[in-house]
């Protein structure tokens, strides 16, 4: 369980002062001016060493991937800010952005410092009226104190940019969210090239989720030795996990990597509704996750490797708990809707996949189905996945595929019953 000493996000509900002022009093802002003294190469090797990674899913170790950018180069270097955060279940990144927006600013200054860049963007989800609105009026703090902007007291000139998206869920992909903030389509680019070499406006460009910007500031104060002791080999640090579902109280937590599944419902989310044995299965990571079924989740700890080693994945800690009270073929067949709405249509596994999987998933959550049809709609996520431009099509793939690896039975149950039902009204 994570001690309260060691807790990055101090105001994550909102019970104290977001402004300067109460941040300050929380310790950000605290001689950011000795962070940037230890040169480009010291923070972001004090970050490779504190294991960070990625906190908007993909895990990749956040250090490593500011070093790809380039040390010299004629062009300006840009930091993206992944805002957008529209993975159903994901509801973190607004807390930060609405009770501890000045982490998120410092973090823009000292990862912009590491990564030589004058300028961030941060790419606020369309929804997020009132997140955004905080956010910029820490930025004009953040500018009137003069901590960034052009001759600011940690002497590198920061402009922050808060750019407000439209809703699109499409535009949390990386490229697609460059090409939305140059004010084209949001449609993912191919990659390569990848943003380091050819991003925003062409130049150089990394893009990070708010959370992994976040926790630079404190991890860069209190060293990459502390971060590193949280949490487990190669999963090191805090996480905020999200819990929605059948929880008894649903909410988001700051957390240890690599906590006990169990414990973490049963300590901050008031435990399973109806009890630990009414468990049916966990999203662990945002819908785009497979499913883990109760049986796995005893001793399952959440973490990025624990939870690939069981074909799922830790996304960005968005827990959906389903009890047994759950239609498990609906719910999966809403999953699928989601995806089929938001694909922007660029490749054709994507867009007839996605649409096709929905069609049969709602017939299949009726049992208006044929057993033959489980195998053919496994088979087409296996089309759909790694046969398209960005990541959308596994993250429609991936549930569907959880769901027939573990809940076949319970698809062909409903087949059965469909007919069953209807031999006899037609006798
Ligand atoms: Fe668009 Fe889907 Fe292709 Fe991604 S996978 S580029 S969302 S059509």
């Amino acid at each position: 369980m994570l001690a309260d000493k060691d807790r990055i996000f101090t105001n994550l509900y909102g019970f104290h002062d977001w402004r300067l002022k109460g941040a300050r009093a929380r310790g950000a802002w605290a001689d950011t001016k000795a962070i940037l003294d230890k040169g480009q190469d010291g923070i972001i090797n004090e970050i490779k060493a504190s294991g960070l990674r990625g906190r908007g899913g993909a895990g990749f170790p956040t250090g490593l991937k500011w070093s790809f950018m380039p040390k010299a180069d004629p062009r300006p270097s840009y930091l993206v800010v992944n805002a957008d955060e529209s993975e159903p279940g994901s509801c973190k990144d607004r807390e930060i952005m609405r009770h501890d927006p000045h982490l998120l600013v410092e973090g823009c200054l000292v990862a912009c410092f590491a990564m030589r860049a004058h300028a961030a963007y941060i790419y606020v989800r369309g929804e997020f009226i009132r997140e955004r609105e905080r956010l910029q009026a820490a930025v004009d703090e953040a500018y009137a104190e003069k901590l960034i902007g052009r001759n600011n007291i940690h002497g590198w000139d920061l402009d922050i940019i808060v750019h407000h998206g439209a809703g699109a869920y499409i535009c949390g992909e990386e490229t697609a969210m460059l090409e939305s903030l140059e004010g084209k389509k949001g449609q993912p680019r191919l990659k390569p090239p990848f943003p380091a070499g050819a991003g925003l406006y062409g130049a150089p460009t990394t893009v990070n989720n708010v959370e992994s910007i976040a926790v630079t500031p404190t991890i860069m104060r209190r060293g990459a030795t502390w971060f590193a002791g949280i949490g487990k080999p190669n999963n090191t640090g805090t996480k905020l996990f999200q819990i929605s579902g059948h929880v008894e109280r649903p909410c988001v937590v700051e957390e240890e990597m690599g906590i006990p599944l169990r414990e973490l419902l049963e300590r901050h989310a008031g435990g399973v509704r109806g009890g630990w044995d009414n468990l049916m299965a966990v999203i662990p990571g945002g819908s785009s996750m497979p499913l883990i079924p109760a049986a796995q989740c005893q001793d399952l700890t959440m973490d990025f490797d624990s939870l690939s080693k069981l074909k799922s994945g830790m996304g960005t800690a968005a827990i959906i708990v389903m009890d047994k009270s759950t239609d498990i073929v609906k719910a999966f067949a809403r999953i699928a809707y989601f995806y089929k709405h938001e694909s922007c249509g660029q490749c054709t596994p994507c867009r007839e996949g996605t649409g096709w999987m929905w069609r049969v998933l709602d017939r299949m959550a009726k049992g208006n189905a044929d057993k033959s049809e489980i195998d053919l709609l496994f088979d087409v996520t296996k089309q759909i996945e790694g046969h398209t431009i960005c990541a959308l099509g596994e993250a429609a793939a991936w549930p569907v595929q959880g769901l027939i690896r573990n809940f076949r039975h319970e698809i062909e149950a409903r087949i059965d019953q469909y007919h069953a039902a209807h031999k006899v009204a037609a006798e």
